[in-house]
């Protein structure tokens, strides 16, 4: 048996030979693409000072509280303004640039106006109140954005914040997906004896899909030889393939002789719980170049917590993500556990489903590898070593699963 960590030190750094191109694409297509390269400011946001309220801008010197102030120019957003009379003050709105010589804005509420439409100020302004400063938001020459960078909405809006109207981003990934089991149904389908439904197909389609990439899924494959090497050659055209059910070693599991009949494989027990058999290799194309291939266990928990914790990284580092961002490793924190763990595995690691809320981790009761419950109704998992025992109050690491989908 392998151990997690020794897995991913060998297998990640397969995928840093990154296959992805560079492409540029339009910013309202962008969501949820990784930045092919750094991109910096090249004006200052806001471009001017500005003001951060409806109100009046004025030079502090000029100001007492007796002063009946003459309002000698308007400037609401979008405007140019002059530069401040001397011993004046300009109407103003929020988001418009501060006229030369103006050093505050009063906000209307603290403004008395006179049926003159001359005004006075019921609080003396403090110089800079109520000024956004030019550039304090993002200043020219800043790299705003890293290469690497998954692009969440904000990253975006931050992209057109700097008037960029396209992004360079790494092509997306096309990623295949196959269910093997000859006990397999579709749902919609009504269930024969001894069927179960596929499920694990629906949750990496999800995972995948969440993730931006494109999935081509080849739905249920039988348990037979020629039938996994069919599917598993349809899919070659992948930048990935994912494949649930038949790693172990009995006569019904085809995966691992088929993935050596197509292409090259390397199989592990990893020394873990759920998730222990596990396929990993490669498929060849026709034409040259090949596949990477991952084949998990069939059981709905293990396939998903394999998953997450392998195949999502490799295909985020396969997108262009370094190994420092994909690494869920150093997500971990610590949690204290309301549960106690007496039974513990001397041989492989645990990775239980657990609820956190306020920092305390409450055990799903049914900790089965096949029991889909467990992930519905947890928040994230708990990693115990090997042999780690657990007595209620422990602190214990834990990572959530929305971190493991950052
Ligand atoms: P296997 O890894 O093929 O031995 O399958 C292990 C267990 O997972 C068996 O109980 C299977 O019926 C179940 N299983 C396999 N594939 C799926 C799937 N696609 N959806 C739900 N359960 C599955
Ligand atoms: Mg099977």
């Amino acid at each position: 048996m392998i151990d997690l960590n020794e897995l991913l030190e060998q297998v990640w750094p397969l995928a840093s030979q990154r296959s992805s191109q560079p492409e540029t694409v339009p910013l309202r297509r962008a969501l949820g693409r990784v930045l092919a390269a750094d991109v910096s400011s090249a004006i200052d946001v806001p471009q001017h000072d500005n003001s951060g309220m409806d109100g009046y801008a004025v030079c502090v010197a000029d100001c007492q509280l007796a002063t009946q102030f003459e309002v000698s120019q308007r400037v609401p957003a979008g405007s140019s303004p002059s530069p401040l009379k001397p011993g004046t003050v300009a109407r103003i709105f929020t988001g418009a640039p501060i006229p030369p010589g103006a050093d505050a804005v009063v906000m209307q509420e603290d403004v008395v106006v006179n049926e003159d439409g001359s005004v006075a100020f019921a609080v003396l302004p403090k110089q800079g109140q109520w000024i956004r400063s030019a550039g304090e938001d993002i200043s020219r020459g800043q790299v705003l954005l890293q290469q690497g960078t998954r692009l969440g909405a904000i990253h975006i809006g931050l992209l057109a914040s700097i008037g960029v109207p396209q992004v360079n981003v790494f092509k997306r990934l096309k990623v295949g997906v196959m269910a093997t089991g000859s006990e397999l149904q579709s749902p919609g389908q009504p269930l024969q004896a001894g069927q179960i439904y596929n499920s694990n197909e629906f949750v990496w389609c999800g995972l995948l899909e969440s993730m931006h990439i494109d999935v081509q899924s080849v739905g249920v494959v039988p348990d037979n030889f020629e039938a996994t090497c069919a599917a598993l050659e349809s899919l070659a055209d992948c930048d990935a393939v994912v494949s649930s059910g038949g790693v172990s070693v009995g006569e019904e599991d085809h995966v691992k002789p088929a993935i050596e009949e197509v292409g090259e494989l390397r199989s592990w027990k990893v020394a873990m719980k759920p998730g222990k058999p596990i396929a990993f290799g490669h498929i060849n194309r026709q034409g040259g170049g090949h596949s990477w291939f991952f084949g998990l266990p069939g059981n709905p928990v293990s396939s998903a917590v394999a998953f997450k914790l392998i195949v999502k990284p490799f295909l985020n580092l396969l997108e262009g993500q370094s190994l420092h961002q994909v690494d869920w490793r150093h997500r971990t924190r610590k949690v204290q556990a309301a549960f106690d763990w007496q039974k513990p595995d001397s041989r492989r690691e645990e990775f239980l489903r657990v609820d956190v809320q306020s920092g305390k981790a409450t055990l799903f009761a049914n900790q089965s590898s096949g029991v889909l419950t467990s992930l519905a109704q947890s928040t994230g998992l708990v990693r115990l070593a090997k042999g780690q025992q657990v007595n209620i109050g422990d602190w214990v690491d834990y990572v959530s699963y929305q971190d493991l989908m950052k």
